[in-house]
């Protein structure tokens, strides 16, 4: 008798797992990125850099996607796709980060478990090669949430986190941007850094001429197969900052949030000192909370935080696998993958 209410009850549970009931109340995972926002129109990029930053979006996603798809964590997929942009100068994150006004890089960037509410955060790196590696070990294994300057890279080292010389992070496309920008402020145009490449050279690299003194940030949200959500933002900031400025994407609730309890991921891209001011992730979650759903939150909040003055995006991924953008550019480089949607990727305000 007791083995057969044991068999019984095993082939409920065999079924339940089995029934398509079950299958589509399982979490679908779903994952969405972006690589900044600006003043990007058709006009502005020639047909290969259109389709460069379409394969490195599409790339990305694919990396997200391949974690998430064969049961992943929402962090892993997050971590995976914003490394790899990292290590891709069209961004403006690790390799391709741009220039503080004394001619160095310094990289912020943080990350966020909805799941538990922790999160890690780094500003002003220069010598960790995946900062998005550095803010997670900041929420895993110190007892901290933000860590800043050379003691984070000291931090990100003693976790086994790779470290590079500073001229790792040199672009000559970065480099000309720190040029311009200074000689239009009629400030004073540092020594090129050392390391750098002679400026020869220049031509060896892709340059996608774009006059841009920031954006190219990056960012990850997703939902995984367990319901959690996480968010992860990493950039090298504004052109020419100067003083240790440190923007919107270490500060948790204004460019990286993500919460369960809400139901939302957010990552942000724009003038962080608006998105500071503005608590712009942490608000989109509260209006979710409240009701709104991903895509007028985002867009109402980025209207009335940027109403402040400045501009940008964000990307926003709900608790369905619902993922939103909303910017008040003329184009964010942007994408999304889900469990029963391919990749799609989009650059200007008018894509859909
Ligand atoms: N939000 C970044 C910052 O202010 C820059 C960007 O997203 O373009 O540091």
């Amino acid at each position: 008798m007791h083995n057969l209410k044991l068999y019984g009850l095993a082939l409920v549970a065999a079924l339940t797992l089995a029934s398509p009931v079950a299958a589509q109340d399982a979490p679908q995972w779903s994952f969405a990125i972006h690589g900044g926002a600006g003043v990007i129109e058709r006009a502005n990029l020639s047909p290969e850099q259109d389709a460069a930053y379409r394969a490195a979006l599409t790339r990305a996603l694919e990396a997200g996607a391949e974690v998430l798809r064969n049961g992943g964590e929402a962090l892993d997929a997050v971590e995976a796709a914003i490394r790899l942009m990292e290590d891709d100068p069209l961004f403006n994150a690790g390799r391709g980060a741009v220039f503080t006004g004394a001619g160095r890089n310094e990289l912020d960037a943080a990350v966020m478990n909805g799941a538990d509410l922790t999160a890690g955060a780094v500003a002003g790196l220069t010598t960790t090669r995946h900062p998005i590696a550095a803010a997670r070990a900041v929420m895993e294994q110190s007892p901290h949430v933000m860590l800043i300057g050379s003691g984070a890279d000291a931090f990100a080292a003693s976790q086994g986190l790779e470290q590079v010389d500073p001229s790792y992070f040199f672009t000559e496309r970065r480099w000309q941007g720190l040029v311009k920008f200074l000689t239009d402020n009629s400030l004073p145009i540092p020594e090129r850094p050392a390391g750098a490449p002679p400026a020869g050279m220049a031509s060896l690299e892709p340059a996608p001429p774009l006059n841009e003194r920031k954006f190219g940030t990056v960012g990850a949200v997703a939902l995984d197969g367990q319901g959690r959500l996480a968010a992860g933002t990493s950039t090298g900031g504004t052109t020419g900052k100067r003083w240790g400025r440190v923007g919107d994407v270490p500060v948790i609730g204004a460019g990286t949030y993500a919460s369960n309890r809400d139901g939302c991921a957010v990552s942000a891209t724009g003038d962080g000192e608006f998105y500071i001011r503005a608590s712009v992730a942490r608000d989109i979650c509260s209006r979710i909370a409240d009701g709104a759903t991903g895509q007028v939150a985002a867009q109402a909040e980025v209207d009335d935080a940027l109403s402040l003055g400045g501009s940008g995006g964000v990307i926003v991924m709900d608790a369905q696998g619902r993922p939103a953008f909303a910017m008040t550019t003329t184009g964010m480089y942007r994408g999304s993958i889900r469990a029963d949607a391919p990749a799609e990727v989009a650059i200007y305000g008018d894509e859909q």
